[in-house]
């Protein structure tokens, strides 16, 4: 029985042709400035998103560390949601490596609402309070469910964070799904970030990678800590080409993966409206809340046996993402098991 894998959109492997591309890539040695490949690659991400420079590192979590810890120095304050990467799936890397502290506020579905997060920046605490120095925005937003943030909300954001000595790092693992679901350029998005991070190894489909992108000299700041971390990478041109492949090729098609999605949770919702209402899924990612029973982990247990594997994100939330690897057989597949497991209880055959 082949699998389903909703579980991330980080699970897709390397198609026939981007393996190609890997295999005759351009090389050299990075940590010398001389992979002309990955020099490609930092230059056309760092163009589309409007920034000078940008740098190729092996994971987002690596790229919004390097991104944040430009921005923050040690003993000062990232604002983000409560439900961000940063704050709930970076390990407290932030805080571990870069001494950043960290306050939240609660943002429903991750929507950010830019007058809720300008009341609670403390910019210039004096002595005694922790004294903000960035603010953290997801987009798309991963566990607010895909959740793409309004470009007006990003735009306000901006306007106050020049005047406040603010800045301001975007966590945009899937920015390409915000571009592709509304049509905003890439640029209008990026270019209100002092630093930005985008994931080639989500929707793109390239196995590895994600780029940092910034002013040039913050970017040969963050070259250094890159090196610092022991992530100064060699012949970096074998994944750096899966990531220009990943852009020629595989941009646009993410509209079929929202599609799916779409098609995904009004089928579920439909046996079920208390878990997922359609409406709401806005691009690759479907979120359900399993309040009313089965739990999350015994759903995604009972829907492994019948080949299709779900992400549990809590006692009462699972996760469904689409992708590359899953096509419209592999959505009847489990819009089947998951309906009929939601419909039926868990005593479905
Ligand atoms: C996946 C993801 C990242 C980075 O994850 P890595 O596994 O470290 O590449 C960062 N932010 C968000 C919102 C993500 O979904």
């Amino acid at each position: 029985m082949e699998l389903v894998d909703l579980r991330s959109d980080t699970v897709t492997r390397p198609t026939d042709a981007m393996r190609h591309a890997m295999a005759t890539a351009e090389m050299g040695d990075d940590v010398y400035g001389e992979d002309p490949t990955g020099n490609a690659l930092e230059a056309r991400v760092a163009a589309l998103l409007g920034h000078e420079a940008g740098l190729f590192v092996p994971s987002g979590s690596l790229g919004n560390q390097l991104g944040v810890r430009l921005l923050v120095p040690a003993g000062g304050e990232l604002l983000c949601d409560r439900l961000a990467h940063v704050v709930r799936a970076e390990l407290g890397g932030h805080a571990v490596l870069g001494g950043v502290t960290t306050r939240t506020w609660a943002a429903p579905r991750g929507r950010l609402d830019p007058h809720e997060v300008i009341a609670m920046a403390t910019p210039d605490a004096g002595p005694y309070l922790v004294s903000t120095r960035a603010i953290a925005v997801e987009d798309t937003h991963n566990f607010g469910g895909g959740t793409v943030q309004d470009l007006a909300a990003m735009q306000a954001l901006r306007a106050w964070a020049d005047g406040a000595g603010v800045a301001l790092h975007l966590d945009g693992a899937r920015l390409w799904n915000a571009h592709v679901a509304t049509g905003v350029p890439l640029q209008a998005i990026g270019g209100l970030f002092d630093t930005a991070s985008v994931c080639l190894s989500k929707g793109l489909g390239a196995p590895i990678g994600s780029v940092l992108v910034s002013s040039a000299e913050r970017i040969a700041q963050a070259r250094v800590w890159r090196k610092r971390y022991g992530a100064g990478m060699r012949q970096i041109g074998v994944l750096a080409a899966a990531g220009l492949h990943a852009l020629d090729h595989h941009l646009a098609r993410l509209a079929d993966d929202h599609a799916r999605a779409r098609r995904l949770a009004v089928a579920l919702g439909e046996v079920r409206p208390d878990v997922v209402d359609a409406a709401t899924v806005e691009t690759n990612i479907v979120v359900l809340d399993l309040a009313g029973g089965p739990t999350a982990p015994a759903l995604a247990a009972a829907a492994r046996e019948q080949g299709v594997l779900v992400s549990v994100l809590g006692a009462q939330v699972a996760r469904l993402v689409t992708h590359l690897d899953v096509g419209d057989d592999g959505i009847d597949r489990a819009v089947d098991v998951l309906g009929g497991l939601l419909r039926d209880g868990l005593r479905h055959p």
